[in-house]
């Protein structure tokens, strides 16, 4: 599996007169959550997460961020044409149906990465903002519990660690082939897991003006538009 095909798509979204909108479900400003790829595509990549281990056993992986212990770069798996596919259709096909336009900017650089938690690898994770203006997040696998994922709201970099208010908190239980989508700037954490291993594929669609935008708002101390403080202050 080189590239992303669509018949790697469940087949409500696999009808030509599927409605995205209707498929995916608004858990809050930005975050929408839909089952999305087949059994089979996500026990391709999990069969290629086995090979990496296999094969480098004795070699520690890449570091893949500085937050994950176990995280493996999907370009160390071999699966970047898949992953680059699987977002050029996301872009072409789903983005104009369920994203705000302000979530539809141009994509200029993907970093993408296998999160895995479980009791011998990372069991969750704090509370962060992602490098990225929008994130992908396909769950692989079934067979765990806990390790929910929370959103917290977004923020601009002056208010991220202010509080959130009830509607900001929505609390995600993956599922094998589901994804969500989220702005990057959602701050989130993942709940410790309880019982068996949870595998994701996350994908960071980076914009250079979003990240100059935060850099810059760092500098002046101005709040940017889609900070939860403005509409709460
Ligand atoms: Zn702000």
């Amino acid at each position: 599996m080189a590239a992303f095909d669509p018949n790697y798509l469940v087949c409500s979204f696999r009808s030509p007169f599927a409605d995205c909108k209707n498929q995916f479900n608004e858990l809050a400003d930005g975050i929408y959550f839909a089952s999305i790829v087949t059994d089979e595509f996500c026990d391709h990549i999990l069969g290629c997460i086995r090979d990496f281990d296999d094969e480098r056993k004795n070699d520690a992986p890449e570091s893949a961020n500085s937050m994950h212990w176990n995280a493996i770069k999907t370009k160390q798996l071999g699966i970047d044409p898949l992953v680059y596919s699987f977002v050029s259709f996301f872009d072409r096909e789903i983005s104009r149906h369920i994203l705000p336009e302000r979530l539809r900017v141009p994509i200029d650089a993907l970093h993408s990465y296998i999160v895995r938690y479980g009791q011998s690898w990372d069991q969750g994770l704090g509370f962060h903002v992602d490098d990225s203006f929008l994130t992908l997040n396909i769950c692989l696998n079934d067979g765990f519990t806990g390790s929910e994922l929370v959103f917290q709201g977004e923020r601009c970099p002056i208010h991220v660690d202010t509080g959130s208010s009830a509607e900001e908190q929505i609390c995600i239980e993956h599922k094998k082939g589901s994804m969500v989508v989220h702005p990057g700037k959602n701050r989130h954490y993942v709940n410790q897991i309880s019982s068996g291993e949870r595998y994701n594929l996350i994908i960071w669609c980076q914009s250079d003006t979003e990240r100059d935008n935060w850099f810059d708002a760092l500098k002046t101390g101005e709040c940017l538009e889609f900070c939860g403080m403005r509409s709460s202050s």
